[in-house]
């Protein structure tokens, strides 16, 4: 398929698709692209993803981005998920480890600058995972963020050069919440101590009654995203 055929195929089902289910979107991508892969933070809306990914098909890839700096949280949470499904994640690493990076770049880096950390650690590390396949499936929300509130179902990455499945981009925080105990779903703990948005250690605090719930990443700076989602 040529990416003219891709984006008639987008602009097409984007369409159809809009009303349907997360399952029926995940089945149908999974169907139309074997060379498909899920995007693992092991936030809350992965977690459901993991879930019914899983239920629908037992042998898609699921990566995560380990930028060596996650809360150890994260890594139990994986842990319990990869033995729960039997699930292989995809471990994708930065090319360079945090010492190397230290001694390229400084002492955190992620305090001077942290776009230089994230494409270091997420962005090129990403950039090299999706140039294998040829469809990829993420957890993003339109209510997160501004800059995800025009996230369609199915659309056209052409930061990465391939077809974007985004489930449930109309769900909202209760949407989660109420799949994650209806189907008693493993979730990172860190959720129950006022963490709604979880990402490096570094780079993710406690949020306080009232502020956004993304107003813990990076609340020391304007940065918003790291760079996977624009
Ligand atoms: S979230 Fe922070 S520590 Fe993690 S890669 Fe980005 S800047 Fe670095």
């Amino acid at each position: 398929m040529n990416l003219m055929e891709k984006e008639d195929l987008v602009k097409v089902k984007a369409e159809e698709l809009e009303t349907a289910s997360p399952q029926e979107i995940i089945a149908w991508a999974v169907e139309t692209f074997p060379n498909i892969t899920f995007a693992c933070s092991f936030g809350a809306e992965d977690v459901v993803l993991v879930d019914m990914l899983r239920k629908i098909s037992t042998t898609a890839d699921i990566f995560y981005l380990d930028t060596d700096f996650h809360f150890k949280e994260t890594y139990e949470t994986r842990d319990k998920l990869a033995e729960h499904y039997n699930i292989d994640f995809v471990r994708v690493s930065p090319k360079l480890t945090p010492e190397e990076q230290a001694k390229e770049h400084g002492d955190q880096l992620w305090l001077s600058d942290p776009n230089a950390c994230c494409n270091i650690r997420k962005v090129e590390p990403l950039t090299r995972v999706l140039s294998n396949y040829e469809a990829w499936i993420t957890g993003i929300r339109r209510d997160q963020a501004p800059t995800r509130a025009n996230a369609k179902k199915v659309e056209y990455d052409y930061k990465f050069g391939l077809i974007k499945f985004n489930p449930i981009a109309d769900w909202t925080t209760e949407d989660v919440w109420n799949y994650i105990r209806e189907n008693e779903i493993i979730y990172n703990p860190l959720h129950d101590q006022n963490f709604p948005s979880i990402g490096c250690e570094y780079c993710t605090r406690a949020v306080m009654p009232g502020e956004d719930p993304r107003a813990g990443r990076w609340a020391n700076s304007e940065k918003t995203e790291c760079g996977l989602h624009k």
